[in-house]
C-alpha cells in the first residue's frame, strides 16, 4: 500500500486476537510474563513470537517501527530514545577499531562530537571532506574507509549532495552509505530507494512533528538492522512505549503535515527573496539555490526549513530575531509551530570566522523552521520584524 495508508494502518492491531482495540495500546510495562518453562525455551529458540523485556523490544514500539519501515521502504526499522542514541548505536555497532568514517564537512554537531570526542578514543578515525569532494567520492574513499556518513540538505545552508551518486560510489567501493535524512524525511526524499544502505533520522523533528517527543530512527536491510538491534539492547537507548505512542500518532498525519510544511516554506521563501532587508535566502526549492538542480532530481518536496541572511549582518539579524512574534525563538525544527534560531548562537556556536566561512555560515543568518500556521501570518510576522 501507499505511504499515507501504511502510516495509518501499519503496526495497528498487531495484538489482534488479544484485544479488539482499533489502535495499538500503550504497553507501559518493563517486562512480560511467560506461562511456562516450555514457552521460555521456545522464545529463546526463536520459535515463540513474544516479548521478554522492554529494553529489548516492546509491542507499542514495534508497532511504530512497522510504520517507520513502511514509510522508509525498509525491511526493518528501529526506534531510539533520541536521534543521538540512534547515531551512537549505529556507529558503535557497525564500526571497529582501525576503521575510518568519511563525512561531509558540515554535519550535525552531535554527530561531529561522537566521532571527535567518543569514537576517536576507541580507535575509529574520521575524515571530513567538502561537499564537492563528496560528489567525487571514489577519489576520497581510502583502504580503511568503512562508512560514508552524510547529510542532504545540510544545516543551515541547505546545500545538497547527489544522494544516488554517493550511494553508487559507496556500493562500488564496498563501503556502507549512511545518510542523516532528518531535514528532508522519507516522503520528500526516499533515500533507501536511491541505494542508501542505512537511513537515520531524528524522530524529534518531522517524523513526530509536534515538538513533544525526543526520538531517533534507523532503517535498512534486516542484515544491517539485526546487529544494530543487539547493540541497542546493550546500550539501552530504545524508545519508551509512551513517547512511541505519541510518535506513532504524529506519523499518521505526516503526509498532510509534510505537504503543508513544503508549501508554506516555499511561499515564505519566495516572499523573503524579494524583501529589501534580506541579503540572501537559502531554500533548495528556489531557482537561486546553488543546488536547486540536484534537489529537484532527488526531492519531491523541499522541506520546511528556510535560512535567511539579513542585511546588516549580526546586528541586523539579532534585531529582526528579537522582533518576531508568531515565530518563536527556539532550537530544533520540524514541528507544527514555526521556530527560528541563530546558527552562530546554536549549531555553529564558537566557530572562528574562518571556520564559519568554510561552513558557508554568515553572522547575519537566521534559520527558520516553517510550521503549519497560515503562511500569510508568517509572512506578515517576518515582514514587521525585518522592517524594524
Ligand atoms: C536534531 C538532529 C539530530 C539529533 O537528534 P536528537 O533527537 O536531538 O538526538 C541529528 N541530526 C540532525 C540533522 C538533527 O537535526
Amino acid at each position: 500500500m501507499r505511504p499515507a495508508t501504511e502510516l495509518i494502518h501499519a503496526g495497528e492491531r498487531t495484538d489482534a486476537g488479544k484485544t479488539t482495540s482499533l489502535t495499538m495500546p500503550i504497553y507501559e510495562t518493563s517486562t512480560f510474563i511467560f506461562e511456562s518453562v516450555a514457552d521460555l525455551i521456545k522464545y529463546q529458540e526463536g520459535k515463540l513470537n513474544g516479548y521478554l523485556y522492554s529494553r529489548y523490544e516492546n509491542p507499542t514500539v514495534v508497532a511504530v517501527e512497522q510504520k517507520l519501515a513502511a514509510v522508509d521502504g525498509a525491511e526493518a526499522s528501529l526506534l531510539f530514545s533520541s536521534g543521538m542514541a540512534a547515531i551512537a548505536t549505529a556507529m558503535m555497532s557497525l564500526l571497529k577499531s582501525g576503521d575510518e568514517v568519511v563525512c561531509s564537512a558540515a554535519i550535525y554537531g552531535g554527530t561531529f562530537h561522537i566521532l571527535e570526542d567518543l569514537l576517536a578514543k576507541f580507535g575509529v578515525a574520521h575524515r571530513f571532506v567538502s561537499l564537492d569532494d563528496l560528489a567525487n567520492l571514489a577519489r576520497v574513499i581510502g583502504p580503511k574507509t568503512k562508512m560514508v556518513w552524510f547529510e542532504s540538505p545540510i544545516n543551515p545552508t541547505l546545500r545538497c549532495v547527489d544522494v544516488r551518486g554517493v550511494a553508487a560510489a559507496c556500493k562500488k567501493a564496498g563501503v556502507l552509505s549512511v545518510i542523516d535524512n532528518t531535514f528532508a524525511g522519507p516522503l520528500n526524499q526516499p533515500v533507501l530507494s536511491m541505494g542508501i544502505d542505512l537511513s537515520m533520522q531524528s524522530a524529534t523533528k518531522y517524523l513526530n512533528g509536534h515538538s513533544d517527543v525526543t526520538g531517533g530512527a534507523l532503517s535498512g536491510t534486516r542484515a544491517l538492522i539485526n546487529p544494530i538491534s543487539k547493540t541497542r539492547r546493550l546500550l539501552g537507548g530504545i524508545m519508551d512505549p509512551l513517547p512511541a505512542f505519541a510518535l506513532g500518532r504524529g506519523m499518521k498525519t505526516m503526509p498532510l503535515r509534510v505537504a503543508q510544511h513544503n508549501a508554506n516554506a516555499l511561499k515564505v521563501a519566495q516572499f523573503l527573496e524579494g524583501h529589501r532587508a534580506i541579503e540572501r535566502v537559502y531554500y533548495p526549492g528556489l531557482a537561486s539555490h546553488p543546488d536547486h538542480a540536484i534537489a529537484t532530481q532527488q526531492m519531491t518536496g523541499f522541506g520546511g526549513v528556510v535560512t535567511i541572511d539579513v542585511k546588516g549582518g549580526k546586528d541586523g539579524a539579532f534585531r529582526a530575531f528579537d522582533k518576531l512574534k508568531v515565530i518563536k525563538r527556539a532550537a530544533s525544527l520540524g514541528g507544527v509551530e514555526s521556530i527560528c534560531s541563530l546558527p552562530i548562537l546554536t549549531s555553529q556556536y564558537g566557530l572562528t570566522d574562518e571556520e564559519l566561512e568554510k561552513a558557508g555560515v554568515s553572522k547575519g543568518m537566521i534559520r527558520i523552521s516553517i510550521g503549519l500556521e497560515d503562511p500569510q501570518d508568517l509572512i506578515e510576522d517576518l515582514d514587521q520584524a525585518l522592517n524594524k
